[in-house]
């Protein structure tokens, strides 16, 4: 029984890939605010990305899962919707795995993920999930999506 050892859980954490992007772990993704421990209880303060993300009861989901199968059962999950999210949490290496992944990373110019071109169009607000939006890019005519800024 691991006692009040919140940077073990920041690892398991860390082990808990986006349900949406499975290459950036919750933690990179930046909605894992604070784990602390407290009357022999370990509370992960999360904050969803966008409020009525259909993401978040996943996450929520596969958090509880990984933690209870490494044998911790004493944690209570708590929403904090306030600050909200940015895109600003998230840091240079997530942008970096999320280009690779094929994904543009959040920014006011977005860069094509395959050949960087600025030359870029918006063709819908909505891709696969709320929180990405398609486009196009007009050098190598690839459609990609990007994450959206906020
Ligand atoms: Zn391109």
């Amino acid at each position: 029984m691991q006692s009040g050892n919140t940077k073990y859980i920041w690892e398991l954490l860390n082990s808990v890939p986006d349900p949406e992007i499975p290459v950036i772990s919750v933690v990179e993704l930046g909605v894992v605010r604070d784990v602390t421990f407290k009357d022999n209880s370990f509370k992960i303060c999360i904050t969803p990305t966008y409020s009525g993300c259909p993401a978040v009861k996943t996450f929520t989901d596969d958090i509880k899962t990984c933690l209870v199968e490494n044998g911790i059962n004493n944690f209570k999950i708590e929403l904090v919707y306030s600050p909200a999210w940015t895109t600003d949490w998230m840091s240079e290496k997530t942008k970096e795995k999320l280009k690779k992944f094929g994904i543009a990373p959040p920014a006011k110019v977005v860069l094509c993920p395959l050949c960087s071109s600025q030359n870029t169009q918006l063709i819908s607000e909505f891709g696969a999930t709320a929180c990405k939006a398609m486009h196009k890019c007009l050098d190598c005519l690839e459609p990609f999506e990007a994450f959206k800024c906020i």
